[in-house]
């Protein structure tokens, strides 16, 4: 995959940023106490210790960072946007009575409710630093239209790069499953949209703003064959694979006594463990699971907020890093995360780990602002293009600053964004366009989007209610 050439009239306009704490998140972890860095057209071209350099022509803008430590942008690696209109239900059960309470008014969902729960879920992610953001989208109500496409044309609005998990049900009630029969697709309706998908969004090209996985959803509501087909259909089309893993003690009883096997090892016998997979959650990995992720470079995207909300229990991230596992961090829905903001999951990454087995010694700032950024890109298999500040990489990157009352006793910057506050963001570039200024969202009317969102939210309410 090649970066465009430099003689591109865009990739001359420059913008310089000085005097700023830098972490690269590079592979040798390079920090720089007071730095500079160079965005010219949508990449990143240079970055180093102190002033930028002389003579550079076509700076349009050249901005003073004291005060402020810059950073890759960050990337989430799972979410459900739908549930943005279905927070703060359903707060006191565990996944599977949750997801029983929330799946009639879900399957509920329309295109216009999409929409809005995008922007709301996508919005609030930016404001705090995301710039690339993965989604799950697995409901799909029959007589609902084009939820993809809404999806992403309500996206393209705020300015993030996007992957797309077009998920799937096919297992309800009658099958054994967890949905009820009336918010599932057939088999074959499923891979066929999915497909279609794949063939109308999805873009492989440098820089690309949109990704297309295939997802069917979780063990407990799908078929066997929509997991083997989906692997399938997705080797054959060259595009990543994601679902639910290991989520709950509840998930593995279901995977015993349903398919003979862990969930882990009922993956593997689908096809669904490899490099092109990454899995949301995996809480419940023993010794052998965490050695066939490693063994085939399958990613995790580590949850700790979601988990805790539910009562799912503590991912192994500290064994899994050991291990070689590709790990990265995400908000998950927001009907079970209803903060959902990915800085907040820094902290709440380091902390929840401190609980587990490796006491003080599980996790540091660095390796989380790892996870959030470089660990994304990789279980997103775009480490070629983000992750990390390097000359040639797109420019995706975040102004934190650190200078204010939340922050400016803590002397390291990189500590005083994971272990502080959520830290306020200067200004937020994607493909080296500002999309946060002042903490304020530059591409589209926050308050528009909490209108809209409340008024879409009360609506698909009402039509539950309804029945
Ligand atoms: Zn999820």
């Amino acid at each position: 995959m090649a970066a465009p050439a430099a003689s591109d009239s865009r990739a001359t306009r420059r913008i310089v940023i000085e005097n700023c704490a830098i972490a690269t998140v590079d592979a040798d972890g390079t920090e720089y106490a007071s730095g500079h860095l160079v965005v010219a057209g949508n990449l990143i071209e240079s970055v180093g210790a102190g002033k930028a350099p002389e003579g550079l022509e076509n700076v349009v803008r050249r901005i003073d960072g004291t005060g402020h430590l810059v950073t890759p942008g960050l990337v989430n690696t799972h979410h459900h946007f739908y549930q943005w209109i279905t927070r703060g239900l359903a707060t006191d059960h565990n996944l599977f009575n949750w997801l029983v309470a929330l799946y009639p008014t879900w399957a509920r969902i329309d295109a216009p409710m999409l929409a809005a729960a995008t922007q709301g879920s996508l919005a609030m992610m930016v404001k705090g630093g995301v710039t690339t953001a993965s989604d799950h989208h697995y409901v799909f109500p029959r007589g609902s239209g084009d939820l993809v496409g809404a999806e992403l044309a309500a996206a393209r609005e705020i300015g993030a790069r996007i992957t797309l998990a077009r998920g799937s049900m096919d297992r309800s009630v009658k099958d054994g499953g967890l949905p009820p029969d009336f918010a599932v697709e057939t088999t074959e309706g499923a891979l066929k949209a999915t497909e279609e998908a794949i063939d109308t969004h999805h873009d492989a090209s440098f820089g690309s703003m949109v990704h297309i996985a295939v997802a069917p959803c979780s063990p407990f509501s799908i078929s066997t064959e929509l997991l083997r087909q989906g692997a399938e259909l997705a080797r054959r089309k060259g595009v990543r694979m994601h679902t639910h893993g290991s989520e709950t003690v509840e998930e593995e009883k279901f995977c015993h006594e349903l398919f003979g096997m862990g969930p882990t090892d009922y993956f593997e016998s689908t096809g669904w463990l490899g490099e092109d997979v990454w899995m949301a959650h995996c809480v419940h990995m023993n010794d052998s699971d965490i050695d066939a992720f490693a063994r085939t470079r399958t990613g995790v995207a580590h949850c700790p907020s979601s988990n805790a909300r539910l009562a799912a229990g503590i991912a192994r991230v500290p064994d899994m890093l050991a291990a070689g596992v590709p790990v990265g961090l995400g908000v998950d829905g927001t009907a079970s995360n209803e903060s959902g903001e990915l800085h907040t999951e820094l902290r709440n990454a380091l902390l929840i780990n401190r609980l587990g087995a490796h006491r003080e010694a599980a996790l540091d700032a660095r390796k989380v602002l790892r996870l959030g950024t470089y660990g994304g890109a990789q279980v997103l298999g775009r480490t070629a293009e983000i992750g990390s500040l390097e000359a040639g990489k797109l420019a995706d990157l975040v102004l934190w600053k650190l200078d204010g009352l939340a922050h400016s006793t803590i002397a390291d910057p990189v500590t005083a964004l994971v272990f502080g506050a959520a830290a306020p963001v200067t200004l937020s570039l994607v493909n080296g366009e500002p999309v946060v200024e002042d903490g304020r969202l530059t591409t589209a009317d926050e308050e528009a989007i909490a209108r809209t969102a409340r008024a879409e939210a009360q609506r698909l309410a009402r039509i539950a209610a309804e029945g």
